[in-house]
């Protein structure tokens, strides 16, 4: 029941607040992007937006969402793995402008909230590191078929 009021309060408020930002005008175009290739993830995103705004936490600011095989190489060197990011399965947002409880807890909504709205085919949604780029929590998703 409570799951249900969240979702319903999220889908009216996702349609009139915008607490998201982008690092670059190229992240900005990619998020829009991203409605056509991972639909879940916008629409879980615009929600986790939306309960920000609602609750005057802390604004999202979005640093990285599609990366090429190039740019994958140059972080990870010949490593083959492929990464979510390469996929439009991932989004980075921002946190060295957040204590550590802050994190805790955005990290906690993201996770609450993808459960609410299907079946990850990633076994952790949300995971806080930094791979040389500045601390930040990587957001993964992709809704199991
Ligand atoms: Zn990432």
């Amino acid at each position: 029941m409570k799951k249900i009021i969240l979702s319903m309060l999220l889908i009216l408020f996702s349609f009139s607040v915008n607490a998201i930002s982008f690092k670059t005008e190229r992240i900005e175009k990619e998020y829009r992007k991203l409605e056509t290739k991972n639909k879940t993830l916008t629409n879980v995103l615009g929600k986790i937006d939306a309960l920000y705004t609602i609750s005057g936490r802390t604004s999202l600011y979005i640093t990285e969402v599609f990366r090429t095989k190039k740019e994958q190489k140059d972080i990870y060197g010949n490593n083959k793995k492929v990464s979510p990011h390469e996929l439009w399965d991932a989004v980075d947002i921002r946190t060295n402008d957040l204590s550590v409880e802050q994190v805790k807890i955005l990290k906690k909504d993201i996770t609450d909230l993808f459960n609410i709205f299907g079946n990850n085919i990633y076994k952790i949604t949300a995971i806080y590191h930094d791979v040389g780029l500045g601390p930040h929590i990587h957001i993964q998703f992709r809704r199991k078929k």
